[in-house]
């Protein structure tokens, strides 16, 4: 399916900076649009219904899978989460470029279906700088560190199923090359094209 807004599936092991780093990507791009997701897991601290996620309760979550409301949809940490269809098809047909947040199972079924998805990984620059970032978090217990840190090393072996890798190292290098993917996108011959037909026809370029 040909559409002419970009989807771009930011994925990464908890603890790695995914959050601050979108968040940070779409303050300073007014064109890019955070598609939120639904999620059977509480809310947390001062999450709202809508903005952080859609909180949905189970029978509500199994209605939507039965329905196939979600393009993807995963079990994360125990608890499920999920990409409406509807309100992706809808943005990018009306040109939207999108950010997924999820984690990397739902980007790969992302990709099956947009193969022109762009998947990006973000990666910790080290085993010990993950620990070390988990625990400062002050989130989670040692046992959830241990298990986040088991799992970390499963999704990293999954990186050569994505288009970009980010090491988040320094966060404003990490910043500048998540800018540069997403103006890259936007210079393809199709989306220049589309963003600036009337220059094209001005060159007479059929
Ligand atoms: P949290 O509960 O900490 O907000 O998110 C836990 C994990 O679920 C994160 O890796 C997050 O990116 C992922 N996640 C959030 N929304 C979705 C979604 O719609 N689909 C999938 N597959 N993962 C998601």
């Amino acid at each position: 399916m040909d559409y002419p807004g970009n989807l771009y599936v930011v994925a990464a092991p908890s603890g790695t900076g995914k959050s601050s780093l979108v968040k940070a990507l779409l303050e300073v791009d007014s064109r890019m649009e955070l598609s939120v997701s639904h999620t059977t897991r509480a809310p947390r601290g001062q999450e709202v219904h809508g903005r952080e996620y859609y909180f949905t309760s189970h029978e509500e979550f199994d209605r939507m899978v039965d329905a196939d409301a979600f393009v993807e949809w995963a079990q994360v940490h125990g608890n499920r989460y999920g990409t409406s269809r509807k309100t992706i098809e809808d943005k990018i047909a009306a040109g939207a470029d999108i950010v997924l947040e999820i984690d990397f199972q739902g980007a790969v079924q992302i990709k099956d279906q947009f193969p022109n998805a762009v998947l990006i990984f973000i990666l910790p620059p080290s085993w010990p700088e993950l620990r070390a970032r988990l625990m400062r978090r002050n989130e989670d217990s040692e046992a959830t560190i241990e298990l986040r840190m088991k799992n970390a090393a499963q999704e990293v072996a999954q990186v050569d199923k994505f288009d970009f890798v980010i090491i988040n190292e320094l966060f404003e290098r990490a910043l500048f090359d998540l800018k540069a993917i997403a103006h890259a996108q936007r210079l393809k011959v199709a989306a220049q094209r589309r963003a600036r037909a009337e220059t094209f026809r001005a060159l007479d370029i059929p």
